[in-house]
């Protein structure tokens, strides 16, 4: 410490900066002079000055941790958020770095538990803003690997951090991202091209997001805009397009396919090929190379019209299982892609035989059940593992078929698995093999670790981010778009019968009632009597039995409803007659609480009476897709005015009748204005959403994302309607 060398000098705990005739001035906090004379006050411990403070300010500390970590999966990216640090070590100028490390072994979910042994990401892993010196408590990470372990270590960080890095404090959370389909090819070269031929390779998409199963090509001529086109699958990443017109321009696609699904797809890839020589041969040679072609497509059209003759036959007989590797469709509303078609187990005399063609028979003795975990139609369900010879131990459910049952029953219940065994898709449940040959008869299936996805939101009451939502539904949707790409029609589509994974993955399951669809886009296969579940089924079933893919549409949209409101009954306590009636006269269910607008849309799309107009499952998945890669489009809620207490409260602001009838409070429900309010506002269309100007979107019930809580009055309002009938006003 230097001391004055003057008489005049400050006290202890007082110091003076410069020589002369000032006042001593007070040591600032946490700072002392213990002398005579100080030029200027030392700090306490663990207190500090950054270079550039002034000797009147305060010494100061790093500050706490940062708090109240919350991570956002969305497939291989994640929005981190989290809370200022409690103490701000007395100083302005935080700012937080995030480091990222990949981790293998069991994670503890969301904490920084577990057994894990970490490494830092890869430089690949980008950071938006950036990962360090971060002025604002939010940054988004993406390009993670999916279905992989990650933790991130947040750290406030201040002016004195770096004086006291044994005081630096983080926190940490750790995630699994979800998995995710393989990014759009993005490279394709032309080879070689003839008159009649293209070879083409390409570049693996930048992130695969897994092992690439194969790719899937379409190509057509540009002048027939898709309405016929062809395509292809290859393992690799080359193909040659043989059978082309000469001097034709053509458009090719490229999606790349994993265990998660298929891909985007790249942009259009235009090729011409070569010009036909055979014009510049002589008029002679000419008429005789014509007469060599007519011939030609005679034979072959008299072969595939031999081929459609056969293919009828066999149709009707028992064992089709086309699995065709090239498939050509005449427009684009047939089947995609196609590479199997259902077959109904029913349709076989022998119903074993089915079984048997579409499920391995599995010996008891590699089965050990461990408990019971629910209650099926036809017995008990458990948990238990599986251990085939050479092959890891895996978890498993076991349906059993309980001791006393019929022929009938034995084969109802082995029909589900002669059905699930024909589908494989990561969003289907997947069926490891039965047990026929010995007793209880059992249906193997992969175990799904957070069981039935009703009860599992119910449990869970507004626990996950829209976008964990949104990816949950995106997954049902992808399964019911490979369901309905292999003509095969649910049913049952239900919350109930959708199991959920401890990855959050969601899967179609419940293969009970299912029937096949014919062929004929048009066609569908329609049964006499049996249960149908009337809160999930579209009117046209109700009414006429008109199970297609679009009744499994709108079944969709009520899962849907189901996902957003977190498990709640539809249509609540009213009876499945009053349902009916509603629905028929056009009441749709109002938006749960804090449902996105676009979502909301989406669900009264699912819900078109005509059921032409419903959105297909392809354009269900590539419109979560979109959602997922804007989650903005998210930030708007469909509000609640289109429910009965909100609806109240708009009336009472001009007159105030009482809601007398169930068709009063159904008026605030009616899809309508709703739907005219946007026409033209789709959630394909963010942009005009965003520029919807907020007043209109009030107008018609739809606010921007606030505290809503005036809903639960609404629905508790409509939970007493809806018991104890009308409350006056
Ligand atoms: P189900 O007969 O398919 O409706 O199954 C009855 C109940 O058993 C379901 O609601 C689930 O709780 C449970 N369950 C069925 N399959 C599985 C599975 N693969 N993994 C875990 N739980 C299952």
């Amino acid at each position: 410490m230097d001391f004055l060398p003057i008489a005049w000098v400050c006290r202890a705990g007082f110091y003076k900066s410069t020589v002369g005739n000032m006042e001593c001035s007070k040591c600032p906090p946490h700072s002392f002079s213990h002398h005579e004379g100080s030029l200027h006050c030392g700090c306490e411990r663990n207190y500090f000055r950054a270079e550039g403070d002034p000797a009147s300010m305060a010494c100061t500390r790093p500050p706490s941790a940062p708090r109240n970590v919350i991570s956002s999966i969305n497939e291989t990216s994640v929005i981190l958020d989290w809370s200022w640090p409690e103490d701000s070590g007395g100083r302005r100028d935080a700012t937080f770095n995030v480091l990222c490390k990949r981790c293998r072994g069991e994670a503890a979910n969301g904490t920084s538990g577990g057994n894990l042994r970490c490494e830092p990401c890869r430089s690949k892993v980008h950071f938006l803003p950036r990962a360090t010196g971060l002025h604002n408590t939010t940054v988004t990470v993406g390009d993670l690997l999916a279905h992989t372990n990650y933790t991130f270590e947040i750290e406030a960080l201040n002016g004195v951090s770096s004086l006291a890095p044994k005081m630096r404090q983080y926190a940490a959370v750790t995630i699994t991202t979800n998995q995710a389909a393989p990014s759009p090819v993005t490279v394709i070269r032309k080879e070689k091209t003839s008159r009649n031929s293209v070879s083409l390779s390409w570049q693996q998409p930048e992130r695969p997001n897994g092992i690439i199963l194969d790719y899937e090509i379409k190509y057509y001529e540009k002048e027939e805009q898709e309405t016929s086109y062809t395509i292809l699958r290859a393992r690799g990443c080359n193909v040659t397009l043989n059978g082309l017109k000469p001097s034709t321009a053509y458009l090719l696609q490229i999606r790349a396919r994993t265990a998660a699904g298929y891909g985007a797809s790249s942009p259009s890839f235009q090729f011409e090929t070569s010009p036909d020589s055979a014009f510049s041969i002589s008029s002679e040679s000419s008429q005789v190379v014509l007469i060599a072609i007519s011939s030609a497509v005679a034979i072959i059209l008299l072969t595939v019209l031999l081929y459609v003759l056969i293919g009828r036959f066999c149709c009707h007989s028992k064992s089709k299982h086309p699995d065709e590797k090239r498939l050509h469709f005449g427009n684009s509303h047939m089947r995609l892609p196609g590479i199997r078609t259902y077959v109904d187990p029913h349709t076989y005399e022998d119903p074993s035989q089915a079984v048997h063609e579409f499920a391995k028979e599995l010996d008891a003795s590699c089965i050990a059940i461990d408990k019971v975990v629910g209650a099926g139609e036809f017995g008990e369900v458990c948990s238990g593992r599986l251990k085939m010879p050479s092959k890891k131990e895996i978890c498993v459910a076991i349906k059993t078929l309980k001791g006393g049952y019929t022929d009938k029953q034995r084969r109802d219940f082995l029909a589900e698995a002669s059905i699930m065994g024909q589908f494989d898709h990561p969003n289907i449940i997947r069926l490891e093999g039965v047990v026929t040959r010995s007793k209880p008869v059992m249906i193997v299936t992969e175990y799904m670790e957070n069981g039935s996805l009703d009860s599992f939101l119910r449990k869970h009451d507004a626990q996950f981010t829209v976008i964990q939502l949104v990816g949950m539904l995106r997954g049902i949707a992808s399964g019911m778009k490979y369901l309905s790409d292999m003509g095969y029609v649910h049913r049952d589509l239900a919350a109930r019968n959708i199991l959920v994974n401890s990855n959050l993955v969601c899967k179609v399951s419940d293969f009970g009632l299912s029937r096949v669809l014919e062929d004929d886009p048009e066609a569908a296969y329609t049964t006499r009597g049996g249960k149908i579940p009337i809160r999930w089924t579209a009117p046209e079933a109700i009414a006429y039995r008109k199970f297609t893919s679009a009744s499994d549409a709108w079944s969709y949209g009520i899962v849907l409803w189901e996902v957003m409101s977190y498990g709640e009954r539809p249509y609540w306590e009213m009876s499945n007659q009053d349902v009916i009636k509603a629905v028929e006269e056009g009441y749709r269910l109002p938006p749960p609480m804090d449902c996105p607008a676009t979502l909301y849309q989406l669900m009264l799309d699912c819900w078109q009476k005509e059921r032409n107009n419903r959105p297909k499952f392809e354009e269900i998945v590539s419109i979560l897709d979109k959602l997922i890669r804007n989650p903005g489009c998210l930030k708007i809620t469909a509000n609640t005015t289109s429910r009965p207490a909100n609806l109240l409260l708009d009336r009472s602001s001009s007159e105030i009748p009482a809601l007398d009838t169930l068709g009063d409070w159904m008026d605030g429900m009616r899809t309508l204005p709703c739907k005219e309010a946007f026409s033209g506002v789709s959630y394909s269309s963010c942009d005009t959403l965003a520029k919807t100007s907020t007043e209109d979107l009030k107008k018609v019930g739809v606010t921007i994302v606030g505290p809503q809580k005036n809903i639960v009055s609404s629905l508790k309002a409509l939970d007493s309607y809806t018991k104890n009938g009308p409350v006056p006003v």
